[in-house]
């Protein structure tokens, strides 16, 4: 007597980060692939009918159609604008921090400029502590922008743009450093001279205009 059978195989075909709807959080989760298989005395021998695709949530267990990263997009975008806006905001204390110091009387303009950034007030509480944050990095100027730039959308490329530029005009001087960076900026960007041109007008009518 020959013993056939049919076993349901399944394993972890990739992970990844999505929002969950069941946790409403972000999670971790592992794309499942589940396929029958014809057994031959309890061995799988080949493998019958098709793969059946699952997101299962690392969190609550719980099991999803891949279409869940798609509708998820969203939530995605939102978390993925927001890491955008602490990235250029950390790009911005470290292009002034350039020659080493913070003015006192540059956090004011700072935290409008911050404010600019993140699209809502930020109170000097929270500046205090999202500068602090970023002065602790050991990363220099350069650097950071250099693995954070090209991540960023052209909009926020534009707006890393204007809000370094208004930083730095802080100073009694742009100065050497910082003049070459803005021009790295451009030039990664793609912006031509006029565009970069129009940038910075635009920017320089941000004090007269509202904050957000
Ligand atoms: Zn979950």
């Amino acid at each position: 007597m020959i013993f056939i059978g049919t076993i349901n195989v399944s394993r972890t075909r990739e992970r990844g980060e999505f929002h969950c709807p069941s946790c409403q959080s972000h999670q971790n989760y592992r794309l499942r692939a589940k396929r029958p298989w014809l057994t031959l005395y309890l061995i799988p021998v080949v493998p019958i009918g098709s793969v059946e695709l699952t997101i299962r949530c690392d969190s609550c267990r719980g099991n999803w159609d891949p279409s869940v990263l798609h509708l998820s997009s969203m939530a995605v975008s939102k978390v993925e604008d927001e890491q955008a806006q602490h990235e250029i905001f950390r790009a911005m204390v470290l292009f002034v921090l350039v020659d080493g110091y913070m003015e006192v009387d540059e956090v004011g303009p700072l935290g409008k400029l911050a404010s600019r950034i993140f699209g809502r007030t930020i109170g000097r509480e929270e500046l205090g502590r999202l500068c602090s944050l970023a002065e602790q990095t050991e990363i220099p100027v350069n650097n950071y922008l250099e693995s954070v730039f090209q991540r960023w959308n052209s909009e926020q490329q534009a707006l890393a743009i204007q809000a370094l530029f208004m930083a730095g005009s802080l100073r009694r001087e742009m100065g050497e450093e910082r003049t070459r960076l803005l021009l790295w900026m451009r030039q990664r960007a793609g912006v031509s001279e006029a565009d970069f041109e129009a940038l910075i007008q635009d920017c320089l009518q941000w004090e007269d205009g509202s904050l957000i």
